[in-house]
């Protein structure tokens, strides 16, 4: 799995950092996201795929056959 955030849609609700806390970080000044993770262990894609659910903005984007 490889994952891509749209950082200039993301709304700094930090719901993706609530649900999976190693992937994603949030900027400290504006709450935009941090792509900790791009390419993360098997053991966290459940985290990851209601991560990129629940994103209000939808910015989180998921590439299987990465
Ligand atoms: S859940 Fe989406 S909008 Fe919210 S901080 Fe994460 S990437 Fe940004």
């Amino acid at each position: 799995m490889k994952i891509t955030v749209e950082e200039d849609k993301c709304c700094g609700a930090g719901q993706c950092v609530l649900i999976a806390p190693e992937v994603f970080d949030q900027r400290d000044d504006d709450g935009i996201v941090i792509l900790l993770d791009a390419t993360p262990a098997e053991d966290q894609y459940e985290q990851v795929l209601e991560a990129a659910a629940v994103c209000p903005a939808a910015c989180i984007h998921l590439d299987d056959k990465a």
